[in-house]
């Protein structure tokens, strides 16, 4: 069960780059699986619930796996066909004189962080609660538009899952050791990956800033 030694280096890779980053939990990992990879999904999937939940910034990570599906390319009639189908062998000219183009495949293709602008959100929320409560008549400006704000940064978590959606960026293929050479190159993709989540948050701040300006602009206008 080689699925227990490759999620240990998923874990290991992911944990650091997110301490690096103080990204104090990652939601999710997709992982591409290719179809003749030997990885079963359901067992790497089952190894990564038992080792995940063992680390505070992965308790409770899912990860979701992405079946590529495999495509062997014939050398002689330079067709491409389905591995698991034909085998080595091409369908269409009988050629042994074959090879994997995909399938073979053990990537993370994404990491899934929306801690950033959400935890902003959660803050956000509760000055706005705590407004409220207080039930204030003398609120600033940026105050009353404070539930604009909350909106757009509970929609930018959103935005940032998708932001996150990038294919191939960190990769071990098999064999596994050559494979960890690459890790470093890796790593950096994953790093710039975990930092969107603090300029995104700043980048949403700064557009309900100008929100809110422009409305009180606007209503200073109406008024006289
Ligand atoms: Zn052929």
């Amino acid at each position: 069960m080689h699925e227990l030694g490759i999620v240990f280096y998923i874990v290991k890779d992911v944990k650091q780059v997110a301490e690096e980053n103080h990204v104090e939990h990652v939601s999710s990992v997709v992982m591409d699986i290719g179809e003749v990879s030997t990885v079963v999904p359901h067992l790497l999937t089952d190894c990564w619930r038992w080792a995940a939940d063992k680390e505070d910034i992965l308790r409770g990570c899912e990860m979701k796996v992405n079946t590529i599906p495999a495509v062997t390319l014939c050398g002689d009639c330079n067709k491409e066909y389905e591995t698991v189908k034909f085998g080595k062998t091409c369908p269409y000219c009988n050629s042994k004189n074959t090879w994997l183009l995909r399938g073979n495949e053990v990537e993370i293709n994404s990491i899934i962080v929306f801690v950033v602008p959400l935890a902003q959100a959660v803050v956000t929320s509760a000055i706005r609660k705590s407004n409220e409560k207080n039930n204030r008549s003398d609120h600033s400006a940026f105050a009353r538009h404070l539930p604009a704000l909350e909106k757009m940064l509970w929609g930018g978590s959103v935005m940032l899952v998708v932001d996150h959606v990038i294919n191939g960026e960190l990769t071990w293929r098999f064999p596994f050791f050559t494979a960890l050479e690459n890790a470093g190159g890796g790593a950096v993709m994953l790093r710039e990956m975990l930092t969107v989540g603090v300029p995104m948050s700043l980048v949403i701040t700064a557009v309900w800033a100008v929100y809110a300006l422009a409305k009180e602009r606007k209503k200073k206008v109406q008024l006289t």
